[in-house]
This record gives structure tokens, sequence and C-alpha cells, in this order.
């Protein structure tokens, strides 16, 4: 492992990439309230994005990644792993190369295409069909309520494909240690608390709700 789980959760601080509520100051507004019309509020806020925009750290995520997957799935005999798959291509592609390295087995990749705003989600593969009889592992950069990861589930089931028991992801920000019966495997969990804005405690106590990456969550930040 190149870092701990409080080792990268420092990095992730140190990059801002991970942030944490403000009593009176700031909390966050996620972009993604999944199926929820009601814009979410939370307590902490993880950015994955951030660490894969650097490719010295993109492939430090995969490879930490890569061994607590092999290190889980072994326990049980490790099937082989025909396609990895998800949004994120530098985390997909390191992942399917260490795969490919570390079990002398090719593991195909693709990315899926995501349209539309976080409130309506539209995700597809060019061409679905390749995941007809082939075991596939599906990752992500942030699990909240997994709603990527269900769809991106949904969509390799449809078309024939079997989804592998385990969901690598960078931070699963749910705080629960499954997801529709297959295990959340992460570099950082945390267990934050999040509302719909109508009943958001923060927000009772004076305190704004940020967008981060926002030209004004950024302003904000930098103020604070
Ligand atoms: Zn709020």
């Amino acid at each position: 492992m190149h870092r701990t789980e409080g080792e990268w959760r420092q990095l992730a601080g140190e990059m801002d990439a991970r942030l944490e509520y403000k009593e009176g100051q700031y909390h966050f507004a996620l972009t993604s309230p999944d199926e929820n019309l009601e814009e979410v509020h939370s307590e902490g806020y993880f950015d994955g994005k951030i660490f894969l925009n650097s490719p010295v750290i993109a492939g430090q995520v995969a490879d930490d990644l890569t061994e607590l997957l092999l290190s889980e799935m072994k326990q049980n005999g490790l099937p082989a792993i025909h396609w990895v798959v998800g949004l994120e291509k530098p985390l997909v592609e390191n992942i399917a190369t260490n795969l490919t390295v570390l079990t002398s087995r090719p593991c195909l990749w693709t990315i899926a295409k995501k349209e539309g705003d976080s409130r309506n989600k539209k995700i597809s593969f060019k061409d679905p069909e390749i995941f007809r009889d082939r075991n596939v592992l599906i990752c992500d950069d942030t699990f909240s309520s997994g709603g990527t990861l269900g769809i991106l589930t949904e969509i390799v089931e449809k078309n024939g494909g079997y989804v592998l028991p385990v969901y690598p992801v960078i931070c699963n920000r749910s705080g629960g240690k499954r997801f529709r019966g297959r295990q959340i495997i992460s570099l950082v969990r945390e267990c934050w608390s999040s509302w719909p804005a109508s009943k958001c405690p923060p927000c009772k106590n004076d305190s704004r709700a940020i967008r981060p990456r926002s030209e004004e969550g950024r302003k904000l930040l930098r103020e604070s």
C-alpha cells in the first residue's frame, strides 16, 4: 500500500479534496442529490476527481484499491475479471492495467458516458453487448447513496454480464459497508450525515451551504 487510510484522508485534506462542516460558516450542497428532487446538504465533502487529476496520485489510488480488492476477492477464490468499467478513465484504466499484470489475465476496460445533470443522470455504454457472459468490475470515485453504481450495475446485468461482488471506490461517504449485497472497498470511509435542505441543521445554525467547486464556494473557502 502507498498510504494507510489515515494518510489518504490527510492527503485529501491537504489537496482540498476533503472538507468538513465549520460551525456557523459553511457546509456543503452535494452536487449529486440522486433521485431526490430536493437539494441534499451534508457535513462533509469529498472530491475523488482531485486525486485523479494528478497522474501520479491516480496511479497510487488504483494501486491501493487493486491491492485491497485482490486481497478481499482471493478469500473466495479469485474469478477472472474480464472488464473494469466506470465513469473515471484514470481510475478504470489503471485498475484494469494492474489486474492484467497481477493476475496474468487480460483485463479490458471501458468508460461509460454520462449525460444530463446530477438530478437527471443518463449513463450509457457505446456497446453494452460486450458484457454478455463476462465478469465485470464496477468502480467509481465516491460512493454516497449508490446512484451511479446502481445504474452501472443495472446496465451490465441487463446485457447479460455478471457484476463482481466488490465495488472499489476512493471515498465511501455513506458510512455503510455494502451496497446491493456487494462489498464497498474504499481508501477512505466517512460517516457524514446528510439532510434534505429543508431539514438541514447547519442551515438552521446560520451556516451557508456551498458547492466547493463553484466560484462562490472557492471564494468562501479562501476567506474562511
Ligand atoms: Zn444546509
